[in-house]
């Protein structure tokens, strides 16, 4: 017994980020009076925790909600229902002042490089823009920092006074991780940071990210649909389907021997390198569409879409447990 406890107080104190039963839902007005009529579950029951110091990669499908946790859980999205907790301290209840203050700890880089760096700012501004609302520093130390972030993130301080449209797409998304990394957060969320770069710069970009966990002592939450790349980057990874995680587990496990049917639908289509094993290999094709996030099936919410099917599967929703070491799935039926 006091082993135990020593065991659950040794996992609680490697926690980040803990989340439970996290629920978005969005609100869909009509009528004259402009009435709630539906609501948008975009995210519906999501559990996970982050530990100190890994790479968790969270993967679906577009509009299973990934974006959305993301965003709630770095409470730049206000959550319906939920718990988010961040080093033990519980973020859904705190005042937005409260949450402004933690804001250093936790940031997030985004997808599209393009769109998330202001045009009417030089590089320079725009990296030391936290620094400067958090008062850290003098204007001198603050210049000083910015240099040495730009440097970090392999860009030339020298070119310090030039605006984000006079940069490649890469050198942007290099930017804006210095701008991330600015105010030294504990944790950051990277939303598909390199989906939208050449694939000849995602790889650059992605051993950075790597390079600056190491450096940094940072803990990601790396969001993306490509398995591959979730592979690449991540210690484990989690799986969404229609607003809920269904699996989670160690890279190797999941990739191995996934437990969920639909993890197994979404490996099934990975494209192997081996021409020999690709030419063997069953593809699982997954009849009909994801159902819509505003009446989503009862119980599993993949049930209409799965082989293994049966009737406890449309009335209860199955919890997510560890079904083997480290490994949990949502499913009453798993492997
Ligand atoms: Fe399939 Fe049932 Fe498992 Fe859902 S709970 S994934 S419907 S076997």
């Amino acid at each position: 017994m006091v082993q135990q406890q020593v065991e659950a107080e040794k996992k609680t104190d490697q926690t980040l980020v803990e989340v439970k039963g996290l629920k978005v839902h969005f609100p869909i007005k009509g009528g004259l009076l402009g009435r709630t009529v539906a609501n948008v579950k975009s995210v519906d029951g999501v559990d996970l925790f982050v530990r100190r110091g890994e790479t968790l990669g969270l993967v679906g499908e577009s509009g299973c909600g990934k974006t959305t946790t993301g965003r709630a859980i770095l409470q730049l999205i206000k959550p319906t229902a939920g718990s988010v907790k961040l080093n033990g301290v519980e973020l859904t209840t705190l005042p937005s002042n409260e949450i402004r203050k933690r804001r250093a700890e936790m940031q997030m880089v985004f997808q599209d490089p393009f769109g998330s760096l202001d045009p009417r700012y030089t590089v320079g501004q725009i990296v030391a823009e936290p620094l400067e609302n958090f008062q850290r520093g003098t204007p001198k130390q603050i210049r000083e920092e910015v240099a040495h972030l730009l440097e970090v993130v392999g860009i030339n301080p020298y070119y310090v006074n030039r605006f984000a449209h006079e940069f490649s797409g890469g050198q942007r998304q290099r930017i804006g991780i210095a701008r991330a990394l600015a105010l030294h957060p504990s944790f950051i969320v990277a939303d598909e940071p390199v989906s939208a770069l050449d694939v000849s710069i995602q790889a650059q970009v992605l051993n950075l990210l790597q390079d600056l966990q190491g450096q940094f002592g940072l803990t990601y939450l790396f969001v993306a649909h490509n398995l591959s790349v979730v592979k690449h980057i991540s210690e484990r990874v989690a799986v969404m389907y229609l607003g809920r995680v269904v699996e989670l587990a160690q890279s190797a496990s999941l990739y191995e021997t996934p437990l969920h049917p639909y993890t197994q639908a979404l490996l099934s289509a990975v494209p192997v390198p081996d021409p020999d094993i690709e030419a063997r290999r069953k593809r699982i094709i997954l009849e009909g569409d994801v159902p819509s996030p505003v009446n989503p099936p009862s119980g599993c919410n993949f049930h209409p879409r799965c082989w293994k099917a049966q009737a406890i599967c449309r009335e209860v929703i199955p919890p997510l447990e560890e079904k083997q070491s480290n490994h949990y799935a949502a499913c009453h039926f798993p492997g």
